[in-house]
């Protein structure tokens, strides 16, 4: 296993090719735009050293090996559950996105998928694939799980676009292995993975043939192009340490508009190619993976949210005023009511026919959802405790400055024993936490809202449900009834 200091060396040997604000980043390790990433990240290669080691690690089912959890195919739903607990340690740590849980749940869904495929299909795509899984697990390597297409026309399928290009496609094939061609967005640490597992984004039919493909590619492979995604605030970085709030490891994970312009993909690491009839069940395996991590990386957030917020009710001397309390409490239960789903999915998952373990799916897109109200109201309790302060608060530069300073000094200060700048710190925490692109990653991140409610519709057996009410209300189904009418009439 790498440590954190490995990984980020590791990426020095990479040559990506990132465009960022009209210019193009040399070295995601050195640059300050993408060097809080990278943090972020480092710190799921550090917890497998750390105190939380037995989270963070797990024994290969391939090699006997200890390897980092974030390489692993879930065996159990301890597996399951150990993931979500481990998500929600490091948000506590990072207070954002450490962006590779993206390329677990790809590894995941794509060792579940590959195993169906050639069981029906007699491919060969499984055995492929675990030869890479071994290779991802002997290297420690940062996964990007690169599902989203950019989707044009929404109301199109893939093969009706008027530019064809709209999804990732393949444009050739031949002995040695295939060339596709096509755009992924909302890149989750792509920036500063060392591969991109590319798959389907949606359900396809027949002519959609060539759009079924799943992939393994280095991110610096010859053809692949990364536009780095502008965030709130961002510049803040470039200006000192304060505004930014959380200056470490900046806001979400980093995504990048991710351009693969031919890029040819060798056989060995082409795991699907052309059986459409698979992309839906992927797609929904990858999801519900992914969708079962917001009840612990959010949660962790929340938790770092909740502290910030008590504490500046502290530092405002009003922590016990009782709708302080109140608010503070129904916080917790929002956050702790995300944290229930994401275990309860996970205890509930269930083996698959790979051998693997996968979780619950109607829970798990429950989880997401609840995260999609649920963390949008913690931070608006979040603002109403913290107070204007967080929208108003002057530049770093006027606090450090010695006209200005002693003003902001001496008229920011909230309880007399506390410093201003601790306010005003953890005020800018808030602001970074809660606002506008945090908050828009809560909600879409892992898929939209109305994806999460498709599944639910999907997931539940309604009929079922009736049957319960018509028991109890005394009612026999309609069929049943004429049956029984019949049988009466036939009996005179
Ligand atoms: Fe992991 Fe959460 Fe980031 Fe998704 S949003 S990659 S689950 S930390
Ligand atoms: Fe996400």
């Amino acid at each position: 296993m790498k440590n954190a200091l490995e990984y980020i060396e590791s990426l020095r040997s990479l040559k990506p090719v990132i465009y960022c604000n009209g210019e193009k980043i040399e070295s995601v390790v050195d640059h300050p735009m993408t060097r809080p990433h990278v943090n972020s990240a480092a710190m799921t290669y550090a917890m497998a050293f750390g105190p939380d080691a037995d989270l963070a690690t797990a024994t290969s089912h391939l090699t006997g090996k200890k390897v980092n959890r974030f390489t692993h195919i879930h065996q159990s739903t301890d597996d399951l559950v150990k993931k979500v607990k481990l998500l929600r340690k490091i948000s506590q740590k990072t207070g954002t996105c450490f962006q590779r849980c993206v390329g677990l749940d790809a590894l995941n869904a794509t060792y579940i998928v590959t195993h169906k495929i050639d069981k029906e299909c007699g491919t060969e795509y499984h055995q492929r694939f675990i030869e890479y899984l071994k290779y991802v697990q002997e290297n420690d390597l940062m996964i990007a799980g690169s599902m989203t297409d950019v989707k044009g026309d929404r109301s199109l399928k893939p093969g009706q676009q008027a530019d064809p290009d709209m999804y990732v496609r393949i444009v050739s094939k031949n002995e040695k292995g295939i060339v596709v061609r096509g755009a992924k967005a909302h890149q989750t640490g792509m920036a500063n993975s060392h591969e991109m597992l590319i798959l389907p984004t949606t359900n396809l039919g027949p002519e959609d043939k060539d759009y079924a493909v799943a992939a393994a590619i280095p991110v610096d492979a010859p053809g692949v192009i990364h536009i780095f995604g502008r965030q709130t605030n961002d510049q803040r970085r470039l200006q000192g340490d304060i505004d930014t709030g959380n200056a470490k490891f900046a806001i979400v994970g980093g995504e990048t508009l991710t351009i693969l312009n031919d890029v040819f993909v060798p056989w060995e690491r082409v795991f699907m190619c052309g059986e459409y009839q698979y992309a839906q069940e992927y797609v929904e395996k990858f999801a519900a993976y992914h969708r079962q991590n917001y009840g612990g990386c959010k949660v962790g957030l929340a938790d770092v949210i909740i502290g910030a917020t008590q504490a500046m009710a502290e530092y405002n001397g009003v922590p016990k005023a009782s709708h302080i309390k109140d608010k503070i409490i129904e916080m917790i239960n929002l956050a702790e009511t995300m944290y229930c789903c994401s275990i309860a999915c996970s205890a509930e998952g269930k083996p698959t026919e790979a051998g693997s373990y996968y979780v619950d799916t109607l829970l798990a897109n429950t989880v997401k959802l609840n995260c999609t109200r649920n963390m949008y109201e913690i931070s608006r309790l979040a603002h109403d405790i913290a107070g204007g302060f967080i929208a108003t608060l002057p530049y770093e530069a006027d606090y450090k400055s010695p006209i200005t300073g002693p003003y902001i000094e001496k008229y920011f200060r909230g309880r007399a024993d506390v410093p201003t700048e601790h306010r005003i710190r953890m005020a800018r925490l808030l602001e970074n936490m809660t606002g506008g692109t945090a908050l828009a990653e809560s909600m879409h991140g892992a898929g939209s809202p109305q994806a999460m409610r498709i599944m639910l519709y999907r997931e539940t057996n309604l009929k079922e449900k009736m049957k319960f009410a018509r028991n109890l209300a005394g009612i026999k189904p309609i069929q049943a009834q004429g049956e029984e009418a019949a049988a009466t009439k036939e009996n005179k």
